[in-house]
């Protein structure tokens, strides 16, 4: 089976890993921050933290923007579940925008009729969740200039997008956002097993999202209340978590950054033949917006469904049974029993319903070879032409 994602791990990165398990310290030690700062470098970010999982940076990222009970989060239907249930770990109501035909993100023009509404109704929100698809950005200067005329805060879920540009900014730069979160999890582009990151300029949420990865408890003596009892002496000053991630999984991170722009390099290159190879398949490609460097986490393509004697579900079921391991990102999440239980129903988000019923994600990881390519092309021009 040809995977629709692959990690590469290679000697470099097992002996970065030994070398932790042969040291002092297997948490909290020296790599956590080695990797931070190579994040900082990367992205051009004032601060980074690295956490257990992209899950664990959202939930931060939320609970320092003090989202709560009573508020409301917006996101788009079409991501992984995580970018939603932060907003529900904290208490608040989430909500979601359509996407936009052409990118498959969040929509600006139907995030400003949505805004309009709801100022009307008192229900705008706190927090908006931009999730770059496929590692392709969001129109982030729209939403932006939104979120100061609305006064809500922007959390990018750049769990596809590390490596990826938008206009002449790095993601992660968080120029258009107040933080910005990655996943290093092995199917993304790079990883370290399990593993996420939350990203700012903010000092003032910096200092939050530290507290909430570890316990909200700290040894910084201008954080405490009153003055220390002595060395030993911390102090919990909020209700946090342990998200923190291992010396094992840094270490790891610290190895695969190295070669990030090199693994996106290679996807471009990818999905460049993947559009010319297939330009004449009754499919429709990726687009690109302008003025963006897609991290190219996916490849999706949308079957034209009048073209073909198929349904959707064969065309999928056929390239899994010759050896194609394609997968679909994603069911729209309102459509989740979990969320139709909050009272979202099937018809709410049509655009992303429409793309739900004929996208397919191909195989795309940077190690994919020619042979491999030119195998999935062949097959699914087989299936789709018979
Ligand atoms: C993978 C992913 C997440 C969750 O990442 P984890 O590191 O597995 O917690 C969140 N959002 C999006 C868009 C993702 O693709």
């Amino acid at each position: 089976m040809i995977p629709y994602g692959k990690q590469e791990i290679t000697q470099k990165d097992i002996d970065a890993v030994v070398e932790v398990l042969k040291s002092d310290f297997l948490t909290q030690g020296p790599q956590v921050p080695a990797f931070e700062k190579l994040l900082m470098d990367f992205t051009s970010a004032q601060y980074a933290f690295a956490v257990n999982s992209a899950t664990s940076a959202l939930h931060i990222a939320c609970l320092s923007l003090g989202l709560g009970k009573g508020d409301y989060l917006w996101t788009t239907p079409i991501t992984f579940v995580a970018s939603a249930n932060c907003g529900l770990y904290c208490g608040a109501n989430i909500d979601f925008v359509d996407i936009d035909d052409k990118t498959y993100n969040l929509c600006p023009i139907k995030l400003k009729e949505k805004l309009i509404i709801a100022e009307k109704q008192g229900k705008l929100p706190k927090v908006l969740v931009a999730v770059h698809l496929c590692g392709q950005p969001c129109d982030m200067k729209a939403i932006h200039a939104l979120a100061l005329e609305y006064d809500f805060k922007i959390i990018e879920d750049a769990s596809h997008a590390i490596g990826g540009k938008y206009l002449n900014s790095i993601i992660g730069a968080c120029k258009y956002s107040d933080i910005t979160v990655f996943s290093f999890h092995p199917v993304k582009i790079i990883t370290t097993a399990e593993g996420g990151a939350a990203l700012t300029n903010d000092k003032t949420l910096a200092t939050k999202m530290n507290l909430f990865r570890s316990h909200g408890v700290t040894r910084d003596p201008e954080l405490m209340i009153g003055e220390s009892d002595g060395g030993w002496y911390y102090q919990q000053v909020e209700l946090g978590y342990n998200y923190r991630m291992t010396e094992l999984q840094a270490a790891l991170g610290v190895s695969q950054i190295k070669r990030l722009s090199e693994f996106v390099a290679a996807r471009h290159i990818l999905a460049h033949r993947y559009n010319e190879l297939m330009l004449d398949l009754p499919i429709r490609l990726p687009y690109q917006l302008p003025d963006t460097y897609s991290g190219l986490h996916l490849f999706v393509i949308r079957l034209d469904l009048d073209k073909i004697t198929k349904t959707h579900q064969q065309v999928f079921n056929e390239l899994r049974e010759n050896g194609i391991g394609v997968n679909l990102h994603y069911i729209p999440v309102h459509t989740q029993p979990y969320y139709r239980n909050l009272g979202f129903k099937f018809g709410d988000f049509p655009v992303a319903e429409c793309y739900y019923q004929n996208a397919i994600s191909l195989p795309m990881f940077h190690l994919m070879s020619k042979t491999q390519q030119d195998e999935v092309v062949s097959v699914l021009t087989k299936i789709l032409q018979g």
